[in-house]
């Protein structure tokens, strides 16, 4: 396994750094996030890496507007058999109409039922599919914050699930109150693990700094491969952070 860490070049600019035995520096973005990554030799400092980071910053920026406008998900359109995804696994999308109450049901490992009343409008459909998202995440998210609260000892005042753009989760230090987005009720259960403890490792330690990365290292040596596939399944919009 390759030692990664992670360098804040700007205030939405993080690279993964790894140290090689190598004579040059390698720089690259992935898609479908545009991560950069940056290959050094193990000569090569930190800074003189972030002015290596800074000097490509155009390119790296080019590149990643090509991801952005290339791979982000599609919106949703309700269609028959449209894929859409719950804690990790991808369902095909079947649609009923009925005079009765609407209803989201996973019944079996191929399709998601969503019954609605006859015409209704894609918004409406949209609405109660995230409706059900946000119920079935809030089910999970109070066990995992206790389990969380007693490892790590601290406490959570508040939490609320938010339909976010930019952001997995967030933390207000003083209100000591987590949102959580969204979008993770389609991730896996694990990744949605992940961000609370990210977000609650931020009680104790406020910025991205070693201190941090150390205490993610002790409480979860294993959130690297959690941010990985968290990049890896298809995101609603562009960029994500946390
Ligand atoms: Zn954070």
């Amino acid at each position: 396994m390759e030692e990664v860490k992670v360098l804040q070049i700007t205030s939405n600019l993080s690279i993964d750094v790894v140290r090689k035995d190598i004579k040059n520096m390698h720089l690259a973005v992935y898609p479908p996030t545009g991560r950069v990554r940056i290959a050094a030799p193990l000569r090569i400092d930190d800074e003189a890496v972030r002015l290596f980071a800074i000097s490509k910053i155009a390119w790296i920026r080019k590149h990643q507007r090509h991801f952005k406008a290339q791979d982000r998900q599609s919106p949703r359109e309700f269609k028959l058999r449209e894929s859409h995804y719950f804690q990790g696994k991808r369902f095909l999308l079947r649609i009923h109409e009925h005079e009765a109450p609407p209803r989201v049901e996973i019944k079996t490992k191929t399709y998601i039922d969503l019954s609605v009343r006859p015409n209704s409008t894609l918004e409406q459909k949209q609405t109660i599919l995230n409706e059900w998202y946000r119920k079935e995440l809030k089910k999970l998210i109070p066990e995992i914050i206790q389990k969380w609260e007693k490892k790590i000892g601290v406490s959570v005042a508040e939490w609320q699930v938010k339909q976010m753009k930019t952001k997995w989760g967030t933390c207000n230090i003083e209100e000591k109150r987590i949102w959580i987005n969204l979008e993770l009720a389609k991730k896996p259960i694990h990744c949605l693990e992940y961000i609370i403890v990210h977000e609650m490792l931020h009680l104790i330690e406020r910025h991205h700094n070693e201190r941090f990365l150390a205490l993610m290292e002790k409480y979860m040596p294993q959130w690297k491969f959690y941010k990985e596939e968290l990049n890896r399944f298809p995101v609603s919009h562009g960029e994500w952070s946390y």
